[in-house]
């Protein structure tokens, strides 16, 4: 496959070939033509064609200047509504995208998947879902918790980005993709995933935002024990974490990556 310009590796540029993974990721985010959906880089525009077939209208923000003219000839205005813009400094609600009535569908530049979701969840209006491609390894870590909670699953190890979508949302695995379903090859592989935002948050506020708090400790010195960033994190000492640990039967001398996302919620409760 030949390009007009040359595929820029600093912006993610992998380009999707693959008609049957187009077709999955179209699939998983059950349009009609009722849905506006929010495309991420729509790039040579490719999805953004099956999403324009399949739903009301797109809002396709692209932050390559050299591909917005070929987008703008390609697609009507009354279709798609191309921004040149970096979307992690998009206003949603400028472009008419409110709580609980819209979709985001995207192939992940991978440099901002962890920037972009927590953007998402916690400063825009909530979409109805996202049907996001992202690298293997992080939809292993997000679906982590889940695998877990099936007899002999393998041990979980979870991470920040992996704890707040589940925070936040419902994630369910929609496909892994071999790495020559894009262009150029990317030295990574794959997988859809499909995210449905929770109707309910587990925590009020205040203690949602202690457990962030507790996260972003645990997970800056992810390799110490809870017994020896506890402490200081919730201003007890040794002994008291180690109760508070001992009762929900966590070892104290456990990484936090080891934390299934319930055993966190069982001990925010518990304080
Ligand atoms: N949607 C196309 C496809 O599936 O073939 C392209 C996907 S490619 C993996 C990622 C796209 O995101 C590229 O077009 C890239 O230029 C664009 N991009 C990279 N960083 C971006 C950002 N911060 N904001 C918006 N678009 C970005």
């Amino acid at each position: 496959m030949t390009f007009k310009v040359s595929p820029k590796k600093s912006l993610g540029q992998n380009f999707l070939i693959n008609p049957g993974i187009i077709e999955k990721i179209v699939a998983a985010a059950e349009l009609t033509s009722n849905d506006k959906v929010l495309e991420v880089g729509p790039g040579t525009g490719t999805l953004t064609k099956v999403l324009v077939e399949k739903s009301g209208m797109v809002v396709a923000v692209e932050k390559d200047r050299r591909l917005i003219e070929d987008l703008e000839a390609a697609f009507s205005p009354a279709q798609v509504r191309i921004i040149e813009g970096d979307v992690l400094s998009f206003d949603p609600v400028v472009a008419g995208l409110r709580d609980n009535e819209y979709k985001i569908v995207a192939n992940l530049p991978y440099y901002i998947t962890s920037h972009f979701i927590r953007t998402v969840f916690e400063q825009w209006p909530q979409p109805i879902l996202l049907v996001l491609m992202v690298q293997k390894e992080v939809a292993q870590r997000i679906m982590a918790p889940v695998r877990m909670a099936q007899p002999g699953g393998k041990p979980l190890h979870t991470n920040l980005l992996a704890l707040s979508v589940q925070y936040y949302a419902e994630p369910r695995l929609v496909t892994h993709v071999s790495k020559g379903s894009f262009r150029p090859i990317p030295t990574v592989d794959s997988s859809v995933i499909k995210l449905i935002p929770r109707a309910n948050l587990p925590l009020a506020a205040e203690q949602e935002e202690r457990l962030f708090t507790i996260w972003k400790a645990c997970f800056a010195g992810k390799r110490k024990q809870l017994i020896n960033t506890l402490p200081s994190v919730l201003n007890l000492n040794k002994d008291s974490v180690s109760q508070l640990l001992t009762k929900p039967k966590i070892s104290p001398q456990s990484r936090p990556e080891t934390l299934s996302f319930e055993d966190w919620l069982t001990l925010i409760n518990s304080l």
